[in-house]
């Protein structure tokens, strides 16, 4: 009979795609493994780029089956649209009789599964697994310096609720460099929500676990993955193995064709900035402005992906209108910029761009994806966050990895168009873009050598899938 592994991803691109590399990757250490995933869907994603991905893996990878869990109604005191975080981990507790019901299901008519890796907004579904005898490992999408953060807060949290109340003070986790409380990930600044509450709760899970694989490479984060090994941010249980297993990231050679890639090939090698925000990032109309004047007045080659701005209340949407861009834009902007600037609309392909040889910056919301595919592609940033704990990914690729520089933000995170004209010109022209740029290229050889033969990522999986194939 077959082996399986299951997976269950939290919703959207930035959880889904690593997870379904991660179920890419199990299969080729041992190609006898069935892959299942389990998907949810939350109002969040509206589907308009996970089903299209979803149905390109379901035919280029047939081993990799999708199971689509009955779809439930929102809670009745469903959080906000924009607390993705709470909706996340509340949505995937309401998900529960589906799961178990699926599981059980799948143990009956074909084996118990050999193991199954969940993500961390999936923690509320851990002992749904455990109860049916699967040993369960946890799935952290994010950094190995944010797992840092997770969990020591079971211990913490206390402190951290003091602390967070004052902006002026900054908060130590073993292994991290010192976070300014104001870039504290989003959850923290409401220690009565759902979503702190539900990080409590993952941290304290997470070491019953079986292990817990991450999205990043040993190189990458040194510290923090020492500090996690040590068993230093879990002093009141034995410290759970980790796995550093990535970077993960999506097949770029699966795309082979959109205009911006054409248009990238008539620009000089490493001449182009690149701006793109995740899968939800969104602008005011005033801030597009901005960005528009910024590059303009840089000078530089740009690649922009513009997405429409968000109605009154709304800060992130993955479905919006097409954005008029004679509205949006200054007036003559893209005759002015023509041949030198390319704006596109929505979506970019990501990885893809960033692989190019005519990309040489990076301006990204510092979601982790989007950091590992620029660094995997060596390609320098200017850190921009957004929502989630991108703030703090910002920190750490300033301070401790230093493969990129910080956009200033006025009040309620405003960035002047003077601002990304004086980080874009910094990070293409100036002795500190120099830096980061050599430093950059290192890690991606690192992640190069993590991932190849013998390689730290390579080696942690494959002790995995063996153990999987023994038990
Ligand atoms: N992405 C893309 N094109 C876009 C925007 C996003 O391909 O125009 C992909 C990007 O390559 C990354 C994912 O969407 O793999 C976003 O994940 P990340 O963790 O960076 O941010 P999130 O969307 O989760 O905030």
């Amino acid at each position: 009979m077959e082996d399986t592994i299951v997976l269950y991803p939290s919703p959207g691109m930035g959880h889904l795609v690593p997870m379904v590399e991660l179920g890419k990757l199990i299969l080729t250490h041992n190609p006898s493994f069935s892959i299942i995933i389990l998907s949810t869907t939350v109002p969040f994603d509206t589907g308009s780029t996970t089903a299209p991905y979803i149905s390109r893996v379901s035919t280029t990878t047939p081993s990799i089956h999708f199971h689509h869990l009955p779809t439930i109604s929102p809670p009745s005191t469903s959080s906000s649209i924009n607390n993705i975080a709470a909706l996340a981990f509340e949505f995937t507790g309401l998900y529960n009789p589906n799961l178990h019901y699926a599981l059980e299901t799948l143990i009956s008519q074909k084996s118990r599964p050999k193991a199954s890796i969940i993500d961390f907004f999936c923690s509320p579904s851990f002992e749904v697994f455990t109860s049916l005898h699967i040993p369960t490992y946890y799935f952290c999408p994010s950094s190995a310096s944010g797992l840092s953060c997770l969990l020591l807060l079971p211990t913490t949290h206390q402190t951290i609720i003091e602390k967070i109340k004052d902006p002026n003070t900054s908060i130590e986790f073993p292994g991290v460099p010192p976070i300014p409380t104001p870039d504290m990930p989003v959850p923290f600044f409401d220690t009565e929500g759902i979503a702190f509450k539900g990080l409590i709760s993952a941290g304290i899970s997470i070491p019953k676990s079986s292990g817990i694989l991450t999205n990043t490479f040993c190189a990458f984060e040194p510290r923090a993955v020492k500090a996690i090994s040590d068993g230093l941010c879990t002093p009141n249980s034995p410290a759970p193995p980790i796995y550093c297993i990535g970077p993960l990231i999506e097949d770029s050679g699966e795309v082979h064709e959109h205009d911006c890639l054409r248009w990238l090939d008539s620009q000089p090698r490493q001449s182009v900035v690149f701006l793109c925000f995740g899968s939800m990032g969104l602008f005011k109309a005033e801030q597009l402005m901005e960005i528009a004047i910024g590059l303009e007045k840089s000078g530089h080659r740009f690649l922009w992906v513009l997405r429409s701005p968000p109605a009154d209340g709304e800060t992130k949407s993955s479905a919006k209108p097409e954005p008029d861009l004679d509205v949006l834009l200054p007036n003559g902007f893209l005759d002015r910029t023509r041949g030198r600037g390319l704006v596109v609309m929505k979506w970019a392909p990501q990885v893809a761009v960033l692989s190019h040889d005519s990309v040489g910056g990076f301006v990204t919301h510092c979601g982790w994806n989007s950091i590992l595919e620029a660094v995997r592609a060596g390609v320098p940033m200017v850190g921009w966050p957004l929502y989630a704990e991108q703030r703090l990914n910002r920190v750490l690729l300033v301070e401790e990895m230093k493969v990129a520089l910080a956009l200033e933000e006025s009040e309620g995170g405003f960035v002047s168009a003077d601002e990304l004209e004086k980080r874009v010109r910094e990070l293409m022209d100036s002795v500190s873009g120099k830096g980061v740029r050599e430093r950059v290229r290192e890690m991606k050889d690192c992640a190069e050598a993590a991932l190849g033969e013998g390689g730290t990522s390579r080696v942690a999986l494959a002790e995995l899938a063996e153990s999987w194939k023994k038990s």
